[in-house]
């Protein structure tokens, strides 16, 4: 069977009830990732097939990137056909020209816009219809994982000025959207200094406060504690330094919100980029 180029596929009208969607936390590290043949990359490829493997195939894809980040209110993109941003700089042309041209949702973006409730304002959240696009944080994680773009992508920006138990909240509220066909993808980094950055580390090999904050969130994401992890503002040290600022961590709290009780983690991707980046992935809600 042959996939139809994606701006050949009827728009997304509306989401249908379906089987319960997994849910993903995605590490993304270093935008070159997207098109260099690593460890890393090949995971997103491996996951991707065996997503499109499950008897039901998304209907939409909705990402939190650590890349959009709207002070003041939060927004779902609501255009036909988002721009692919290289929202990044010094990095080899051959990034610069790559394209993820997956259709966006306006429908379903719309729709899921007056449903959600900004956590801060009780509100539904904004739709943007010009503005972004996909930035890095989605587009170098999905091309490998869907090289064919015929995914409709919506991407949900993250209200930067409010605090981290507040992001966990609308994670909560994605939920009930798993049972509507929405794979929810969550793309920051579990541990991300980048000032810290070393060349020439093994992907194991990663500094004290780094290895402690990984496996702190490690074990909670185990144990199911998924609540705990909105508090890691408290940590102390190895906070401080896992996250000088925190906007890749948030992410996480969006997948683990919308997580339901009892639903075992999968890690994938688990060590380090550049000694000081975590690239530990989850999936929840996928056969084991
Ligand atoms: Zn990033």
């Amino acid at each position: 069977m042959t996939t139809p180029p994606a701006a050949l596929l009827p728009a997304l009208q509306e989401l249908r009830p379906s089987r319960r969607m997994p849910v993903l936390f995605v590490g993304h590290g270093s935008p070159m990732n997207a098109v260099e043949d690593n460890v890393w990359r090949r995971a997103w490829q491996d996951l991707g097939r065996e997503l499109l493997g499950h008897a039901q195939r998304p209907q939409l894809i909705l990402c939190i990137s650590a890349h959009w980040l709207t002070p003041g209110g939060w927004y779902l993109t609501g255009m036909a056909q988002p721009r692919t941003l290289h929202d990044f700089g010094g990095f080899p042309p051959v990034l610069y020209a790559q394209q993820y041209p997956a259709p966006g949702a306006p429908q379903a973006a719309q729709a899921l816009a007056a449903a959600l409730r900004s956590p801060a304002t009780g509100k539904p959240l904004g739709v943007d219809e010009a503005h972004w696009g996909l930035d890095h944080g989605a587009w170098s994680i999905l091309m490998p994982m869907f090289p064919a773009a015929d995914i409709p992508v919506v991407q949900l920006s993250m209200d930067f000025a409010r605090p981290p138990a507040e992001h966990y909240a609308l994670g909560r509220q994605l939920r009930a959207w798993r049972e509507r066909g929405v794979l929810i993808v969550g793309s920051g980094n579990v541990v991300h200094h980048l000032g810290a950055m070393r060349a020439g580390s093994g992907i194991n090999a990663t500094y004290t406060w780094a290895a402690e904050f990984d496996a702190r969130v490690t074990d909670l994401v185990r144990r199911g504690e998924l609540d705990a992890l909105a508090g890691f503002a408290q940590w102390g040290e190895s906070a401080r330094q896992a996250h000088p600022t925190h906007e890749h961590f948030l992410p996480l709290l969006y997948a683990a919100g919308a997580v339901h009780p009892g639903e075992a983690p999968r890690f994938f991707n688990t060590g380090f980029q550049a000694a000081s980046i975590s690239m530990r992935s989850m999936a929840w809600g996928m056969e084991l």
